[in-house]
């Protein structure tokens, strides 16, 4: 396990330990298996206890390619049953961060003037609505964990970070997942009770009637000189 170089070297390591010494048990072997003869790991059951530390080990030695949740995906069809055995026990493995020592960001200057936008936009919506207002709080809270995110090393040591929006980025990991961090801004609606009409933002709400309103006039949930509020969210 310690010696695998990649996802698909964990996953042959589990294979070949896990099934190889289940199989041996009953006088079998890894290598009568083929095209013709498939092995259903759900017809083989192991400790849970012993299963919990065999995911464990490996989804450590996932971080040193960024493959933590990839692993855990395919672990979950890969691995048999697990049973309750209390007389089962597993040997304390030291903890090793198997972690490459440094995360290489790459930030393209394109994306730098998106995070300090989205940065400003924060201030903008906390000068009109208030600091420490919802919107505010909402904005600078949602920003800041997606930030927190693309500095985290769940996806490898290596991140590339372009342009996807004016306060969107694009984010290419060298796992190869690539994801969005993308502003999300509030849809401005009709408060009144019973109407909930879109209203664009862009033009005056005597105008933008896109359905009458039971009370007569519509009334935004937020001005149209209101910088937009909304919430930055991270899409796969
Ligand atoms: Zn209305």
């Amino acid at each position: 396990m310690e010696a695998a170089r990649s996802t698909k070297e964990i996953l042959a390591a589990v294979v070949q330990h896990v099934f190889g010494a289940l199989l041996m048990a009953v006088g079998d072997a890894l290598a009568n298996y083929g095209l013709d003869r498939t092995l259903d790991p759900a017809e083989y059951a192991i400790p849970v206890i012993q299963r919990n530390a065999i995911i464990s080990a490996c989804q450590d030695r996932a971080d040193a390619f960024g493959a933590r949740a990839e692993i855990a995906l395919a672990l979950a069809n890969l691995m048999p049953d697990g049973y309750d055995d209390p007389t089962v026990t597993v040997a304390l493995r030291p903890t090793i961060d198997h972690r490459p020592r440094e995360h290489v960001l790459t930030v393209l200057r394109e994306a730098t003037d998106v995070i300090a936008a989205a940065s400003a936009h924060c201030d903008k919506i906390g000068a009109f609505f208030g600091n420490g207002s919802l919107q505010h709080l909402r904005a600078v809270l949602t920003l800041q964990r997606g930030i927190c995110t693309v500095f985290s090393m769940a996806f490898g040591a290596g991140t590339r970070i372009t342009r996807r929006g004016p306060m969107s980025l694009l984010i290419t990991s060298s796992s190869g997942y690539v994801y969005g961090l993308d502003f999300h801004p509030d849809p401005r609606i009709c408060l009144n009770p019973g109407c909930g009409a879109l209203i664009d933002a862009n033009t005056p709400p005597s105008q933008t009637a896109s359905a009458p309103c039971p009370a007569g006039r519509h009334r935004p949930s937020y001005p149209a000189e209101a910088p937009q509020p909304g919430v930055w969210q991270l899409h796969s």
